[in-house]
């Protein structure tokens, strides 16, 4: 779902409405529907469609601003998508729907079972096996205490468990219940976000990349760089890594931060600010990390960068970082204040 300013208002009116009434967004129960339900609260704000509401419903939920209760489970046929379907009891083996409740008798001698008339064939008050024609004289002894099952007129098979069968009264299509398509129909409750972006008339959300990208400079912020060197300092310890960083600062800082961006090369992270930029490397020997690092000085000068103080310093793996970065900032601002003074001297 795309949202634009005039869809977040009204998305944001609706919160607030929920909001100060207390309520869910329910569901209501409509035989015109094609799910068998519609979301007629939300027509004042989203006008009558209700597929358009579901959709909406469900992309504020899947973006946490809304909380899915189930409300209903609605059988649809799997042919036409009706929900107009009606459910049988059939017979197991043919799907006849005509059957019928019956008392069953079961001849123990020769093992027969069938309904009680076929057994008074012979006569009314006594009861022949239609199979053997012996006579059934004991309940328990020659045949078995009659009991209710369900009896198919049309094949004569004999069950105690229907089938559940369907007809879509729509388009006609049969099919066996668990074939049917099952929509589930939700209640929405106000999330806790949905009630902050009350608060902050704003649906935005601010993404992790917001927090530790600087969206200027495509750069990571210091706080984060630090957070990561941090957690990199033990995976240095314990692969024998060493972990080197150069800090620059130029008098065209945005020329360094774009050539950083070009230069982008995995196993190394760079954070930039308004007057410097630091770039680590994270892994793999002291040698090809520094290597590496004296090579973007050179090229930067080349890419036309001016006026570079740039520091080269191994990071010491025993202590933290962010005292060490600090310090090393302050150094490198140092050297370039005192070379700034050598200049006006000069
Ligand atoms: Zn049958
Ligand atoms: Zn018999
Ligand atoms: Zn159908």
């Amino acid at each position: 779902m795309k949202i634009d300013k005039v869809l977040e208002k009204t998305i944001l009116q609706m919160f607030n409405d929920f909001y100060d009434s207390n309520s869910f967004i329910t569901p209501e129960r409509c035989v015109d529907s094609p799910t068998a339900y519609v979301y007629s609260s939300l027509n004042k704000y989203f006008g009558e469609s209700n597929e358009g509401h579901e959709r909406k419903l469900n992309g504020l939920a899947d973006r946490g601003f809304l909380i899915k209760h189930i409300h209903d489970r609605v059988f649809m046929c799997d042919s036409c998508k009706s929900w107009h379907v009606n459910l049988h009891e059939s017979c197991p083996s043919c799907h006849s729907l005509d059957w019928a409740k019956r008392t069953l008798y079961h001849h123990f001698s020769c093992g027969y079972v069938g309904v009680e008339s076929e057994f008074r064939k012979r006569s009314f008050n006594e009861l022949y096996c239609p199979k053997c024609e012996e006579r059934l004289r004991h309940v328990g002894l020659d045949y078995e205490k009659p009991v209710n099952s369900f009896y198919c007129n049309s094949c004569g098979h004999i069950f105690n468990e229907h089938a559940a069968d369907s007809i879509c009264i729509n388009c006609g299509a049969t099919a066996p219940v668990d074939k049917l398509l099952v929509k589930e129909i939700y209640s929405y409750e106000l999330s806790q976000k949905a009630i902050v972006s009350i608060e902050n008339n704003s649906l935005l959300e601010t993404s992790f990349k917001e927090l530790v990208v600087d969206s200027d400079t495509q750069g990571y912020t210091l706080d984060y760089l630090t957070f990561f060197l941090e957690n990199q300092r033990t995976v240095a310890q314990e692969f024998g890594d060493e972990i080197h960083l150069l800090i620059i600062t130029s008098d065209s800082i945005k020329a360094v931060h774009e050539f950083m961006n070009e230069k982008r090369t995995p196993g190394y992270i760079f954070a930039t600010s308004n007057h410097y930029c630091i770039v680590c490397g994270t892994r793999g020997s002291g040698e090809s990390q520094t290597e590496y690092l004296k090579s973007l000085v050179t090229d930067l000068s080349a890419y036309g960068a001016e006026d570079i103080t740039a520091t080269l310093s191994m990071l010491r793996l025993d202590q933290e970082v962010a005292g060490q970065l600090d310090e090393l900032i302050a150094a490198n601002e140092k050297r370039r204040d005192e070379s700034d003074a050598d200049e006006t001297v000069e």
